[in-house]
């Protein structure tokens, strides 16, 4: 079973070294184990564009480049804190150098003076100004200045980063026993990625719900995120353990160890060639109770195997991934034969396809976005498409055409009013009367869902389920945003609590206003997915969990063993005692579950 991770697993308190092998500590986001050699990803910063200013522009750019530095200083103050926790003072001496460097004048105020002077953009004024002193270092023979012209690269690229943000993929060349440690891993990075090219990520950021970690689960590889600094102590080529069921990262493994962990690999192992027997079976509970156990999908192979895992249709396609790495926006024909193959490796089960739902921290390089300060609270899903309605009606329109070959649903993202339903009625409407107008085969109904992933939205349920026809809770969002917890953000992961009353609040209400307004209501959060929770949302009347296949045969196997009314009594105890925290409500289920099912614990 995958346990929630620790909340207080802080950084000092993260890490151990003994035997020359480092243990770390971070959070566990994809189950399994995986040992392997590190594969780091260090992000590119690519050719520095050379723009011209004007002079009333310069301010502005002095600024930009100022916060760059203070971002990169203090990630270098964070960086030394926990290396110095972890490896001692030694280790960490060299980001004192780093950190001085980036007070330096000869660096700071050359640049600013540059851009004043020369009417340059920082960041081609602050990589000239680099690139001289590197230059100047590895003139002299001598290894130490060798050492420091690395160490300025390295300040270069990180600035730049800020600077610009943006990274180049690198994933291709991976080897065949790779595991990937980064510092962040986004949608763009891993977009490329398929099936079988890595066998694990370990990551330096990132929560639980973090595209990342969703994308690991996609891949079905264990991954770890939220390790702080495993990409500065990890090298290229060391072998690594990367323990997704309990948040454990070895770098450089004694033998000793690797055959403790190589034993419980195959633990793991037979537990779930015994979970893949059920694999036809349906997701019913003891007394005769079905609930729809249906999978989401991230990737296109991930269709393949949704058979082998045993789900009864996708209950959530995300459909970011034909927008993202791609060089142009597909056409309408990409999408209706990607949608069309979708649905036909279903049947005679069905796919909820949701429209596109980028903006946050998914960004597709093709799609000009504005500057946004809080960018998960801006354009985003149904936002942006009601914003751009060239490329929504390009979606809808494949949908729509799709629906012929199969059952299909159509699931709104990001819904925070009953406005954004109805304009989304009205663009449905419309791109039916013109798919009939042009004799284009299609559907002209379709079940349209929305999901619950803004309070808001959870609050207004009631009001809400009138103009649909089904809902899905997306926990992930509405944990990050009734909490107003960063999703990704490992500082604050440990408050990051989807067992918190106030989202159990809003889970159990809007089951009951859905199923008051006689519609269904399932979950396609990541907490569907949770076998701690499974009893519980079962308990409290979930009628689909839609789960990542790498899960999906442990949550069957517990809905399988339980009477509903079991199920029900865990929800009422849950209430009855009025747990006050996530911590006691998280406790509670722990005991619970580890006494009903003490084989899934490994
Ligand atoms: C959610 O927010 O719970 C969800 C399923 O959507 P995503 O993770 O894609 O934002
Ligand atoms: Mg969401």
């Amino acid at each position: 079973m995958q346990t929630s991770p620790a909340p207080d697993a802080g950084a000092d308190k993260n890490s151990s070294s003994s035997g020359g092998e480092i243990r770390l500590r971070g959070l566990p986001v994809s189950p399994g184990i995986a040992i392997g050699t590190v594969y780091l990803l260090v992000h590119e910063t690519g050719p520095v564009e050379r723009r011209k200013l004007k002079p009333s522009e310069v301010d502005k750019e002095k600024r930009r480049f100022l916060k760059a530095v203070e971002t990169a200083r203090k990630e270098i103050r964070d960086l030394r804190q926990h290396v110095a926790s972890a490896l001692g003072e030694e280790g960490a001496g060299i980001f004192d150098a780093h950190e001085m460097l980036l007070s330096d004048p000869a660096v700071v105020e050359a640049t600013t003076r540059g851009i004043e002077r020369e009417l340059l953009n920082a960041d081609h004024v602050f990589a000239r100004i680099m690139q001289e002193h590197e230059k100047q270092l590895l003139s002299a023979d001598s290894d130490v200045f060798q050492q420091r012209a690395v160490d300025i690269r390295d300040i270069k690229r990180r600035v730049l980063r800020h600077l610009r943000g943006d990274r180049r993929n690198a994933l291709a060349r991976l080897p065949k026993d790779a595991i990937l440690v980064t510092r962040e891993l986004t949608p763009s990075d891993t977009a490329s990625l398929e099936k079988g090219q890595v066998l694990g990520f370990a990551t330096d950021l990132g929560g639980k719900t973090s595209h990342a970690a969703i994308m690991a689960r996609a891949l079905g590889v264990p991954a770890v995120v939220g390790l702080h600094y495993v990409s500065a102590v990890a090298q290229p080529g060391d072998t690594i353990i990367v323990d997704g069921l309990h948040g454990e990262v070895v770098v450089r493994p004694t033998e000793k160890t690797l055959q403790e962990f190589r034993r419980r690999q195959k633990r793991y192992a037979a537990l779930g060639t015994s979970l893949r027997k059920l694999r036809t079976l349906p997701a019913r509970t003891l007394d005769g109770k079905d609930v729809e156990l249906s999978a989401n999908i991230e990737l296109p192979d991930e269709i393949e195997n949704l058979g082998r895992c045993g789900a009864h249709g996708i209950g959530l396609y995300r459909t970011e991934y034909l927008y993202l790495a791609k060089e142009q926006l597909p056409s309408e024909e990409e999408l209706y034969q990607e949608f069309r193959r979708v649905v036909e490796a279903v049947a005679p089960y069905g796919v909820i396809l949701r429209t596109l739902d980028i903006g946050g921290d998914k960004r597709p390089p093709t799609i000009e976005f504005p500057e946004e300060n809080n960018p998960f609270l801006g354009l985003r899903g149904v936002r942006f498409c009601l914003e751009r309605p060239d490329i929504f009606r390009t979606q809808l329109r494949a949908i729509l055409r799709a629906g012929v070959h199969g059952p299909i649903k159509i699931l709104l993202p990001m819904i925070s009013s009953l406005t954004e339903v109805r304009q989304c009625r009205q663009f449905l409407r419309e791109v039916d009367e013109e798919l009939t107008r042009e004799r284009i085969p299609h559907v002209s109904e379709m079940e349209l869902g929305i999901m619950i992933e803004v309070p808001a939205a959870a609050l207004s349920t009631d009001l809400l389920a009138r103009e649909c026809d089904f809902l899905s809770i997306g926990t992930n969002d509405l944990v990050q945003y009734a909490l107003a917890v960063d999703r990704g953000n490992e500082h604050i992961a440990h408050l990051y609590q989807p067992f918190a009353p106030a989202i159990l609040r809003l889970i159990k209400q809007t089951i009951d206003l859905g199923h008051r307004a006689g519609i269904w209501v399932g979950m396609c959060g990541e907490m569907a997915g949770d076998p701690l929770a499974s009893l519980l949302l079962l308990g409290m009347g979930l009628d689909e969990f839609s789960v990542s296949p790498i899960v999906l045969p442990e949550i069957k196997h517990i809905i399988r063993s339980v009477r509903f009314e079991e199920a029900e009594q865990v929800a009422r105890w849950a209430w009855a005692m009025e747990m006050a925290t996530a911590e006691e409500v998280e406790d509670f289920l722990r005991e619970v579950m580890t006494k009903r099912f003490p084989e899934l614990m490994v």
